[in-house]
């Protein structure tokens, strides 16, 4: 097993020279996000994802969750104890609300922890990260009295949220949920249902759970339009604060599952026993379009557990394929001998593909969490419009086209293994296991795609996405005409791939309309070549801030030279092919619905 080490270096170039923390940090509000700070905290999540967390994550596989027969759960060894080591150190109020207690840092702060938590322990990080989405819709929908009873022990993460969504019949689809909340006519609910699949929904780490659940009230709308949002703590809290009744929702099992396996995924009955106590976030029927709101940060987040994940399996690679021995690599004077497989040809081209993509991903998304920020805190209305469009955009595409990436980062880790990558002691096997889950939750890749392609592209007429694209478009011509020309062929294939992209939004639009089924067909491949071309764009800034570095002698020349080289083989080996996905997307789509189902 190699250790985790945080990449400070790559994370803090990321955060100041492309999402410009420098400006997010004179935001009001945001002022405490000084450099000296922002480092003090970086340095202190790293030591705690490589001393507590790191070390639990294989053993958290191994031992896994496990429910008790009376109805807990028991967390992994060492879990419990890491969490209260979590929220003493005040890492769970992070970037919450300073009238609740936390510390209200930005985004792209919270973000660079963020990572190192997904990349050390996946399955400890989604504990705190779903409680991030049940503080959010109580931060921004709940009422005062909601507010002051649930959010402090939340922000301090004494009690934990989870979002209760999903039912067996009520997927991607969450029309179909069938919960129902009757009023008892003093202002509170009587729930009762089944949710599955909830993520802590049970577990050992604090005294509370707050739920947060999606169901019906009797007059309710059928449809997206009849969906209402509840409060529904496992213990009722009493009016001084201290912890009342049993509520009557209770774990009735949890899930077998590929990966994760520390994570508790609950089974969660409403109600069997008289009813569950709940309270209304907000206004009736208006839940599902809480829910969306933050599911913006919930999927956003999930983006950044493809970087954290694929991060450690890069890592992982490289300190494998520096110690294996195995064959003379070919073309080296120096190999007389069998030497390390870091020396062959196509270890290196696994290698700086898993590194590549990393990058690209994690520029993406701190770039993405920067316009979060101006989006929240700019003075200027029209700016903090524009950023929020950016954002909007870029989600699922943080979302989707990393979580998929970061499937081919995994298995390329396993490859780079040989047969030990196969076998869990190396460890390799199980984030590829741990990887497999994030194109599902929190929607779908195809989901994810449908969003890319309907809300944020055709909805303004592709407005927002021929402005992003023609912004890729000046870096491709500031790079293709640099005096440094190991940046030109970026800035070639990087213009070629714009072109491809602005070609597939110019089909896209008015198919949306008019050929509903064939652009829903071209969907994903949609997705992907906007992550392929907008991390190019990202890799290309990069390059540009290395290159200028380089020319005023400024900063580490290897660290600048490795910048350039990665988005050099970003630009020639990962986006030539993105250029044949425009094709897929406007060609494609007879063949994909050629069939009828019943000829599957
Ligand atoms: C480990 C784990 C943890 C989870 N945690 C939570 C949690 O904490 N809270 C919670 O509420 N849920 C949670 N979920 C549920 C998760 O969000 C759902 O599994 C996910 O949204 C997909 O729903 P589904 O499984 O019903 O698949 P389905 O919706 O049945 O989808 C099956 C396939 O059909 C495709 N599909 C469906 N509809 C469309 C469409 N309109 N267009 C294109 N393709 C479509 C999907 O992309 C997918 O490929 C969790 C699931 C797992 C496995």
């Amino acid at each position: 097993m190699s250790t985790y080490r945080a990449p400070l270096s790559e994370i803090l170039f990321v955060m100041n020279e492309l999402a410009g923390l420098e400006q997010v940090a004179k935001l009001p509000g945001f002022e405490e996000a000084t450099p000296d700070t922002v480092a003090a905290i970086l340095d202190e999540a790293a030591k705690f994802a490589t001393n507590v967390l790191d070390p639990l994550n294989q053993t958290g596989d191994k031992e896994g969750s496990k429910l008790l027969p009376d109805g807990t759960v028991k967390t992994p060894t060492g879990f419990k104890d890491a969490y209260r080591q979590y929220i003493e150190n005040g890492w769970n109020g992070l970037t919450k609300p300073a009238e609740f207690g936390g510390q209200g840092l930005p985004q792209l702060v919270g973000t660079g922890v963020e990572e190192m938590w997904h990349s050390s322990n996946l399955a400890f990080d989604l504990c705190p990260l779903l409680t991030q989405g049940a503080i959010e819709a109580i931060h921004l929908r709940g009422s005062p009295e909601l507010q002051q009873r649930y959010l402090p022990k939340m922000v301090e993460g004494v009690w934990t949220g989870t979002m209760n969504l999903t039912e067996p019949q009520a997927g991607s689809d969450l029309a179909a949920v069938r919960t129902r909340a009757v009023p008892q006519g003093d202002g509170t609910y009587k729930l009762y249902g089944q949710k599955i699949f909830i993520t802590f929904g049970e577990h050992d780490y604090t005294d509370n759970i707050i739920h947060l659940v999606l169901a019906r009230t009797p007059t309710a709308p059928e449809g997206v339009k009849g969906i209402s949002l509840f409060v529904v703590p496992k213990y009722l809290v009493k009016d001084d604060g201290t912890l009342g009744a049993r509520n009557d929702v209770h774990c009735v099992s949890i899930e077998h599952k590929l990966g994760i396996h520390a994570s508790p995924t609950a089974v969660l009955a409403y109600g069997d026993k008289g009813g569950a106590v709940g309270y209304l976030v907000g206004e009736e029927n208006r839940g599902l379009e809480y829910m969306f709101i933050m599911m913006n940060l919930a999927r956003f987040s999930v983006g950044m557990e493809a970087v954290g994940v694929s991060e450690r399996a890069y890592q992982h690679a490289v300190a494998y394929a520096r110690e294996r021995v195995q064959g003379k690599a070919v073309g080296l004077d120096k190999a007389t001998n069998a030497g390390p497989i870091i020396d062959h040809p196509d270890i290196r081209r696994m290698l700086m593909t898993m590194r590549a993509y990393t990058e690209a991903m994690r520029a993406l998304a701190y770039v993405t969490a920067a316009a979060l920020d101006n989006a929240r805190a700019h003075p200027d209305p029209e700016a903090r419009k524009r950023h929020q469009a950016f954002a909007d955009l870029m989600i699922p595409i943080v979302k989707g086209w990393s979580t998929e990436t970061a499937q081919e980062v995994a298995y390329l880790g396993i490859q780079v293994h040989g047969g030990m990558g196969f076998i869990e002691e190396t460890g390799a096997a199980q984030y590829y296991r741990d990887a497999r889950i994030i194109t599902i939750y929190e929607g779908t890749t195809g989901i994810q795609a449908n969003d890319l392609l309907g809300r944020k592209t055709a909805r303004d007429g592709g407005a927002t996405a021929r402005v992003v694209a023609a912004e890729i478009d000046k870096v491709a011509a500031r790079l293709a005409s640099h005096a440094n020309p190991a940046l030109r062929p970026i800035g070639l294939r990087l213009a070629a791939v714009t072109a491809a992209l602005q070609s597939a939004i110019d089909w896209m639009v008015p198919a949306f309309g008019q050929e509903v089924r064939a652009a829903h067909a071209g969907a994903v491949p949609y997705l992907k070549l906007w992550g392929l071309a907008a991390g190019g764009w990202q890799l290309g800034r990069a390059a540009l801030v290395a290159a200028d570095k380089l020319a005023k002698d400024e900063g580490d020349a290897s660290f600048m030279h490795a910048k350039i080289a990665t988005a050099q083989f970003y630009a020639e080996c990962l986006l030539p092919p993105a250029e044949g996905l425009a094709r897929a997307i406007t060609d494609g789509g007879e063949s994909v619905l050629a069939l009828t189902a019943d000829q599957f």
